[in-house]
């Protein structure tokens, strides 16, 4: 058994039906845990799935809207019902609403803060007992470059993405004692649904971020494989309440 062996590990990942969501799902399939993928959109779940479905894994999809509390406790329990257990929860679904201060009404405020931080709160906050029974588990909380860059577009959003990694390391300093890591992940800017609006909206956007990312180009889905195994497995152990920047390089350019 290697320290990066998920065999026999249960993960769950909100707004797992695509995008960085369906990153990780695949690295923590393709080291034997068994996932469930959490989203709205059905028709994406389904795909999803056959793509962790032919990896290997055993996969689920369960239709979850993070807006409210309940279904979040119920998408944890379901996950606990097929697979018997909850080691990792991947706190991903994110939306963002591109207005300038002035423009957002309150209702985007909401929109945003819910989906992006409140949801993360809420999933945690159902999954700490199952970790708690099975002798520990992994949080992996989404931020941003916005946790730690402010953009003129990007009020309700860096607040929400600046409010998960303070919240990851709340919980970090909560939870060490019950052998749950807490950790956050900040990408930097990835090809995704996400950002395909942005590309449009924003002028030069696609150029601009490439010119000042080291690496020299957008990260895709695929390069959070890696991290999503590192951080959800006992190879991570002694890491608890960092923000790990998966950035190529972007968020150290001066
Ligand atoms: P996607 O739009 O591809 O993924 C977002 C996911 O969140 C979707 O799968 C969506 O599922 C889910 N989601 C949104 N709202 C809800 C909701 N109310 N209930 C349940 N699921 C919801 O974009 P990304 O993969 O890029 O985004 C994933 C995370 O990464 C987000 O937290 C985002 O803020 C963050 N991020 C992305 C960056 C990027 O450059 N792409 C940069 C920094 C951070 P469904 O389709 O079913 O609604």
């Amino acid at each position: 058994m290697t320290p990066f062996d998920l065999r026999k590990r249960v993960a769950l990942i909100t707004g797992g039906n695509g995008g960085i969501g369906l990153g990780m799902a695949k690295g923590f399939a393709s080291s034997g845990a068994a996932v469930i993928i959490a989203g709205r959109n059905q028709t994406k779940g389904r795909s999803a799935l056959s793509e962790l479905h032919a990896l290997g894994a055993q996969a689920e999809f369960v239709e979850l809207d993070v807006l409210t509390e309940a279904p979040c406790y119920r998408a944890i329990q379901r996950a606990v019902e097929r697979f018997g257990r909850l080691d990792i929860l991947v706190n991903n679904a994110g939306t963002s609403v591109r207005k300038a201060p002035k423009d957002l009404t309150m209702q985007d405020w909401h929109l945003v803060m819910d989906t992006n931080l409140t949801s993360a709160f809420l999933c945690s906050q159902a999954a700490y007992p199952h970790m708690l029974h099975t002798g520990g588990g992994k949080i992996i909380n989404i931020g941003s470059m916005m946790s730690i860059f402010g953009m003129p577009f990007a009020t309700a959003y860096a607040a929400s993405k600046g409010g998960v990694v303070q919240m990851t390391k709340a919980m970090a300093t909560a939870w060490a004692k019950d052998n749950i890591q807490v950790n956050a992940i900040l990408p930097g800017w990835i090809d995704t649904d996400l950002t395909r609006d942005a590309r449009q909206q924003i002028p030069d956007l696609h150029e601009k971020v490439a010119a000042r990312t080291p690496a020299q180009r957008w990260g895709t889905p695929s390069d959070f494989e890696g991290i999503a195994i590192f951080l959800g497995s006992p190879a991570s152990d002694f890491i608890t309440g960092a923000a790990i920047p998966v950035d190529g390089g972007y968020s150290i350019q001066g």
